[in-house]
């Protein structure tokens, strides 16, 4: 067999399915489009099964060590004051700040030092063309190359192209609400908590603190389609009281504004041939979920497994289906009213789900914390030959291209 494999994208699930891959012997080669790691948006948590896989990947030590120092959650009102208050988890799953957050383009970063001493990473280039064929997929790169490759795996977002060619158009769930990710700087009465604020007309500013100095502000929105645009967001929020008025601020000058209109991938089938979806390609369950980078970490270690304990491709990825899709499933299944719930349109909204948030930050924090916790532990990891222990890392950070 082939034993060559062409992942699209370095985002999450393509590093870390790298990282398995080379462990089990194959030959891993990974294209990205942007010329170097996106460095855009903010928080990603890894929880429940995926702990367990990093842990597996001896990677626990450094999300803590690289995390962004978010002591909990604090749901504010217009003055700034608390109206509930979450501490961050102390276990696997729970919180609505969980136990591991680190910057999303840092973990990206990390995976990238963890696999790019047997990695062929390729910054700057796509798939043009999947032609499949009995022995191997035949991929013509943008960049004019073709290569013969035994597995193509589509780990390239929500937004994949290459998995619309392959599969066309999948369908997709809006959830009609838009975010929007930018960093602001820091000021001195900052703290490191995650502070929520809700607006009359649908409207929620959050402030995160990072492990960088700066703020990261999330700005998100009922709306249809459209992904957030800078003079879009101002008009939206200019009488959202509240932090609004230093959020904007700060956006005229925010050179790394990323946006997205939410909408869950539902693709009816994860591969055809010798292509694989994994990642938010195949299932995008959406920020809302609290489960997208969990899922992605667990899919990519579940696919790599699969693929070392059969010898044909096909039936790889039908084991991979078989064992993932419920677990995707039930991430996607959305807690009744999300993420509408969170987004009230009228003042009384608001009052009411402040009221809400009161008497869920007057039970025992426990308690509270599960209230808040995704289905992340839902999933028992499958018992696959273990590839050999972790090895520290082959790679240099300082080399590290980045881009948006
Ligand atoms: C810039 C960015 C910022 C994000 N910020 C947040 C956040 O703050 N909070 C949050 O919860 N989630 C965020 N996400 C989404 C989150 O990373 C994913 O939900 C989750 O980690 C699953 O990752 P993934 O690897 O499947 O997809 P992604 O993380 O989306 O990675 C996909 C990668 O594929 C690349 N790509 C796209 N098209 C092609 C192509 N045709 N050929 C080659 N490469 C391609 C992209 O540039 C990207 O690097 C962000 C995603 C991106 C891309």
């Amino acid at each position: 067999m082939n034993r060559r494999i062409l992942i699209s994208g370095a985002g999450i699930a393509g590093p870390t399915l790298a990282w398995w891959l080379h462990r089990y012997g194959w030959q891993v080669t990974v294209v990205e489009r942007a010329v170097g790691l996106r460095t855009a948006g903010q928080n990603v948590d890894v929880r429940g099964a995926a702990r367990e896989v990093i842990r597996r990947m001896g990677l626990d030590d450094e999300l803590a060590a690289r995390g962004t120092g978010e002591v909990g959650t604090r749901f504010v009102d217009e003055q700034g004051h608390t109206i509930a208050a979450f501490r961050a988890a102390t276990s696997d799953t729970a919180g609505a700040t969980a136990e591991r957050e680190i910057l999303r383009s840092q973990f990206a970063e990390l995976l990238l030092e963890r696999t790019r001493g047997h990695t062929d990473y390729r910054f700057g280039e796509q798939i043009e063309r999947i032609d499949d064929g009995p022995d191997a997929a035949t991929v013509t790169f943008a960049g004019g190359v073709t290569e013969r490759f035994g597995v193509v795996v589509l780990a390239d977002g929500v937004n994949s192209t290459t998995r619309d060619a392959v599969f066309g158009e999948v369908p997709r769930r809006p959830l009609g609400v838009s975010i929007a990710y930018y960093s602001i700087p820091r000021d001195a009465e900052d703290d490191d908590w995650w502070r929520w604020y809700n607006a009359p007309g649908g409207r929620t500013i959050s402030l995160r603190p990072d492990n960088v100095g700066r703020i990261r502000v999330m700005l998100s929105y009922r709306a249809g389609l459209g992904a957030p645009d800078r003079l879009d967001l101002q008009r939206r929020f200019a009488d959202a009281g509240g932090p609004a008025s230093r959020a904007l601020r700060g956006l005229a000058d925010a050179d790394d504004l990323y946006g997205e209109a939410l909408q869950q991938v539902r693709a009816p089938r994860w591969s055809a041939g010798r292509v694989v979806l994994l990642g938010d390609a195949a299932w995008c369950a959406t920020p809302v979920s609290g489960m997208g980078t969990s899922l992605a970490i667990v899919g990519a270690s579940t696919l790599a497994g699969e693929l070392a304990v059969h010898v044909h491709p096909r039936d790889a990825f039908a084991g991979y289906e078989r064992r993932l899709r419920p677990y995707v499933e039930r991430a996607q299944r959305l807690p009744p009213g999300t993420p509408k719930l969170a987004h009230p349109t009228s003042a009384t909204g608001v009052a009411l789900l402040r009221t809400g948030l009161r008497l869920v930050g007057a039970l025992p924090p426990a308690v509270a914390g599960r209230l808040f916790a995704p289905p992340a532990d839902r999933f028992t990891l499958p018992d696959f030959p273990q590839p050999e222990a972790a090895e520290g890392s082959p790679g240099s950070p300082s080399g590290t291209p980045t881009g948006r």
